[in-house]
């Protein structure tokens, strides 16, 4: 059973109010504490989904040091992008940064599959539907051969689709990019992304919001094994990839559609 140790879930219950007032008085002070119910219980679903499939639960931290997101590469594939730097430590952007490093150096065999969920933390600039500073965030890291990664990363993209219908969700899959602002190398990065297909969007409608990505399905080639030495078997280096769902955009998404008691039924049902 998925406790998802996030307790910030302020920002997401003060946006549920903004966007229905009317269910925010039904529930009163209780909002908060059933959209994080809601959170688990999706999160039961992409767990169980995940250790069905094989993958193995890897543990991980709410704050990184800045030395792993240099090494993972994030401040050349993200310029200007904002962390969440406080007092305490500084929030990691996604959370499969923190497994490649659990990985480093050890025998991974041909392919394997792990799972993580963490607290995200994004200096987003923009205000919006969905567009939390503190977020929580399920991962399945897939690692393998070129082509394997590929046909996980298409066999993820049917399973989840079905997943999102079978909630009521409408989704859209459309090839998106990061979005970097930079110029240069990470423009350059960001056309590659594009044309190579790399990261797709599973997009649905939320609120006044009607393209609100709730997960997104990334293949990272080998840029992570050459910095993390994650090689296989033979010696090559593993081509990487990994699935990533925003845990609250997929409660707002079914508030939106069903509404907050229906939402919570439908999510506890058995897949
Ligand atoms: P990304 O690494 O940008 O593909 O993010 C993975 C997933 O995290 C997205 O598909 C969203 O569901 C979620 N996400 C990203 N940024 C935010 C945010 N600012 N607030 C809430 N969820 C987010
Ligand atoms: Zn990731």
């Amino acid at each position: 059973m998925s406790t998802v140790s996030c307790e910030h879930f302020e920002e997401v219950a003060d946006q549920i109010v903004r966007l229905y007032p009317e269910l925010a008085a039904r529930e009163g002070g209780g909002l908060q504490a059933r959209v994080a119910a809601l959170v688990n219980r999706l999160d039961d679903q992409f767990l169980k989904m995940a250790i069905d499939a094989g993958a193995e639960e890897i543990a991980i931290a709410e704050y990184v040091e800045k030395s792993l997101l240099v090494q993972a590469g994030y401040f050349e594939s993200f310029p200007g992008e904002g962390l969440m730097e406080g007092a305490i430590g500084t929030r990691p952007p996604a959370a499969c940064y923190q497994c490649y490093p659990q990985l480093s150096g050890k025998v991974l065999g041909e392919s394997g599959l792990w799972t993580c969920v963490g607290t995200c933390g994004r200096n987003e600039r923009e205000t919006g539907v969905g567009r939390l500073r503190i977020f929580c965030m399920r991962e399945i890291i897939l690692l393998g051969s070129a082509a394997w990664v590929r046909e996980q990363r298409a066999r993820w993209l049917t399973t989840i689709a079905r997943f999102a219908r079978s909630l009521g969700l409408q989704v859209d899959l459309v090839p998106a990019s990061d979005p970097f602002f930079g110029t240069g190398d990470a423009h350059g990065r960001k056309l590659v992304q594009q044309l190579k297909e790399l990261k797709m969007e599973m997009r649905t409608r939320v609120g006044e919001s009607i393209g609100l990505a709730i997960a997104s399905f990334n293949l990272h080639e080998t840029f992570f094994a050459r910095r993390f030495q994650l090689r296989l078997r033979d010696g090559t280096d593993a081509y990487t990839g990994c699935v990533a769902f925003g845990l609250e955009r997929w409660a707002m998404a079914m508030i939106s559609k069903l509404g907050l008691a229906h939402a919570l039924t439908v999510a506890t049902e058995e897949l």
